[in-house]
């Protein structure tokens, strides 16, 4: 059994969550952590896991790409942290603009105010021993890691990660986590990282609903693909894939601190 580690199932998309859990019971992805971008797809999130407490841990989140969030926003995100933190697995997803820099009229203030941004989250997660999902990909990922440290932050994960190996290595002997999506089955960077990697770093996820390529061309991303991650992962460490799976599936409760099953 294993745990999509990183879903957005507040997207109109899951209109059928019963239906996308039972999926993805059937592959043996028996949870999803599912994170939230706004202080809508944040209220959303909880709501799914009020209805289907068992199979969906929450998060709440301020996503860094988002460069539509006003101030007031992002303060509306806080004080939901504030009021549900007891009921929440992870600060996610926030982290660090990237893709939204090219183009954009002025990088560096939006640089600027999504490091403001961070480290406010930082610190509630700090506040309420909470792990952090972040998205910090690319050149963003040096920025977050020293900014975890900075904050004195235990657990975190760098989602769908992507940074140079040197980064990688820091992020790993910092003892923070990194995740991969089911484009380690066709692409070439996320398989050489998964094959240096010590299993004891690494957690599986979808971000679902985005689409893939590669065998995954035109289906719908769910949670049940976690399984095929898993089951590459496995391929690429030459281990049997139910060791993989126990272990991946540890990494994700003991990150999240979950109940085992
Ligand atoms: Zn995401």
């Amino acid at each position: 059994m294993i745990i999509d580690s990183h879903c957005h199932l507040h997207d109109s998309v899951f209109s059928d969550l019963r239906a996308t859990l039972t999926r993805a019971i059937d592959h043996e992805v028996w949870g999803v952590i599912a994170v939230g971008c706004d202080p809508a797809t944040n209220a959303k999130t909880l709501e799914a896991a009020t209805h289907h407490g068992k199979a969906i841990w929450p998060c709440l989140g301020c996503h860094p790409e988002w460069t539509r969030l006003t101030d007031a926003a992002v303060e509306e995100v806080e004080s939901q942290v504030v009021q549900h933190h007891s009921r929440i697995v992870a600060l996610g997803e926030v982290g660090l603009p990237w893709y939204c820099l090219e183009g954009a009229p002025d990088p560096a203030s939006l640089m600027v105010g999504g490091r403001e941004r961070l480290g406010r989250f930082l610190e509630l997660a700090a506040r309420y021993d909470l792990p952090v999902i972040l998205h910090a990909p690319h050149g963003a990922a040096v920025e977050a890691l020293s900014l975890l440290r900075r904050h004195a932050i235990e657990r975190a994960v760098f989602h769908w990660h992507k940074a140079p190996t040197e980064v990688t290595r820091q992020i790993v002997e910092a003892g923070y986590h990194v995740s991969v999506t089911p484009e380690v089955v066709y692409r070439q960077r996320d398989r050489e990282m998964v094959e240096w990697i010590p299993l004891e770093s690494l957690l599986v996820e979808t971000d679902s609903p985005w689409p893939y390529q590669g065998e995954f061309e035109g289906l719908a991303t769910e949670p049940w693909m976690t399984s095929r991650v898993v089951e590459e992962v496995a391929k690429l460490k030459q281990l049997p894939v139910d060791e993989v799976m126990f272990r991946l599936s540890t990494n994700t409760c003991q990150l999240f601190d979950l109940p085992y099953a």
